[in-house]
Parts: structure tokens; sequence; C-alpha cells
């Protein structure tokens, strides 16, 4: 093997070594997905009015996909948002929802993902 054969070779294996050494960084930050990383969703109130909420749809509940009824906390009162199983399914592809409900103590929009 000559000199230049060598270089073109040991660039090579430096290119290797550095595929290789993403891919193994990449594979070991996985598990911290983006958001919260336990597969739950938190909605939150997006109206603008003078106080806000949150409320956490579970993992579990979007797995099954069934119609459920999420509570959203804070501000001192509490709310109670039903889903039908077609916005579950949604909230759980990523895609978002918004919508507007109004229960027996004002109207909120509701905003998931
Ligand atoms: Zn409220």
């Amino acid at each position: 093997m000559n000199r230049r054969e060598f270089l073109s070779k040991s660039a090579l294996m430096a290119a290797l070594i550095g595929v290789s050494v993403k891919v193994t960084s990449c594979g070991s930050d996985d598990p911290a997905a983006p958001g919260t990383g336990n597969g739950n969703v938190t909605g939150s109130t997006t109206d603008g009015g003078d106080h806000s909420h949150t409320g956490t749809i579970t993992k579990a509940q979007l797995d099954a996909g069934n119609a459920v009824n999420i509570t959203f906390s804070g501000a001192g009162h509490t709310h109670s948002l039903p889903l039908t199983n077609t916005e579950v399914t949604n909230i759980a592809m990523g895609t978002r929802v918004q919508k507007d409900f109004t229960d027996f103590q004002h109207p909120h929009t509701y905003t998931f993902n």
C-alpha cells in the first residue's frame, strides 16, 4: 500500500468511526423523548381569559382511545373536559385538537398538542 492509498483508507476509517459514534450517541438519547417523556400529553386553555388551566391525558388513556373526561385544574377551580374517542386518537397521533367548551363555570378554549 502506498502512502496515498493509506491516507484515503484512513480517511474512510475516520468517516466510519464518526458515523458509528453518532449512531451510538443518538441511540442513548432516545429514551428522553421530547416533551414530558412519559407519553402523557398536557393540554391548556388558550382563550386568553383572566386565568388559565392545564390538564393531562395519560398515555394509558391515549393508548385506549376511548372517550374520556379530562380534569383541568389551576386558578382555584377545575373544569372537566369531555373528549370523544376521535379527539383522543388525534391527540395520541400528535394532531392539534382545539375545543371550545362551556361547563357550569364559564367557557374556555382547550388545546392539546
Ligand atoms: Zn376556568
